[in-house]
């Protein structure tokens, strides 16, 4: 069992599950066309694809923050438990100071909301600036599939919600202790957060959203993606960079869809996943 909470310096970081989403092994596709497509598929098996779907939670000297917010009850009943998990870590939603987005996806952002209202009172939500404005801009939208437009109604009904406490972060350092590295393909202006311990020696936590979706699939072979990749060449393309660099800087890693921290290492064409 992959371990779910890590201190990095003084912050504490759990993975609060917001339950499993499943979806048809169809979703998956490749780099490499059809051929390599239908291959992937077929080696992947009959059977769904699983993944969790992770909240971060931080607590540390800057309060309670959540990096992401998982579907809240808008994806069924087997989705939006963060809530309890977060209840169950003794943290009522008018505790937490900020939400940190990694981008504007339902399964991400959704959470956010109680209806149309915002169901953190208290909490300032940091998007991505790239990611916001995009999923803000009408046009792109005309320019986007039918079914993956549906983070253009999130970006406005969060937007809503939060009023002047939703806060565009451009990509670098967002405050001590925290960097917002970019991580376009999956959507154009997705980040990824990098937790730094603020001590030399100590390993970092980089959160790196949906840059893996399905863990061990992906890092043996990241030309493998998802139909939720809007542009799946760069998507494959940042899967790889950010995997060398958690590599080359010995991060820890986290994400919204793996199932616990792990640690990471080249193996042939891609990379081998060990826990942390
Ligand atoms: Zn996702």
């Amino acid at each position: 069992m992959a371990s779910r909470d890590i201190d990095i310096g003084d912050t504490r970081v759990v993975l609060l599950s917001d339950g499993i989403f499943e979806t048809g092994r169809d979703a998956l596709i490749h780099t490499g066309g059809d051929a390599a497509r239908a291959a992937a598929q077929a080696a992947w098996g009959d059977r769904p694809l699983r993944m969790d779907v992770n909240v971060a939670l931080l607590r540390g000297p800057r309060g309670i923050e959540l990096v992401d917010a998982g579907t809240g009850p808008s994806w069924g009943p087997s989705l939006g438990l963060a809530r309890t998990a977060l209840a169950a870590q003794g943290v009522a939603p008018e505790a937490v100071d900020r939400v940190y987005l990694t981008h504007l996806h339902g399964d991400h952002a959704l959470g956010l909301l109680d209806g149309e209202a915002a169901y953190f009172p208290r909490a300032e939500v940091m998007v991505p600036a790239a990611d916001l404005a995009f999923f803000s801009d009408p046009a792109e939208r005309a320019r986007v599939a039918a079914p993956r437009q549906g983070a253009f109604d999130v970006a406005r009904r969060v937007a809503t919600a939060y009023g002047t406490r939703l806060v565009a972060l451009p990509f670098g350092p967002v405050t001590a202790g925290l960097d917002l590295l970019p991580l376009p393909g999956h959507t154009p202006g997705q980040g990824g957060y990098l937790v730094t311990p603020g001590r030399p020696g100590a390993a970092a936590l980089l959160l790196l959203a949906d840059a893996l979706h399905l863990a061990d699939l992906q890092a043996g072979d990241p030309e493998v993606g998802l139909i939720f990749d809007l542009d799946p060449a760069r998507a494959a393309q940042t899967r790889r960079a950010i995997l060398d660099r958690v590599t080359a800087e010995g991060w820890v890693m986290g994400g919204a869809h793996l199932p616990g921290f792990a640690r990471v290492a080249p193996d042939g064409r891609g990379f081998r996943l060990s826990p942390a």
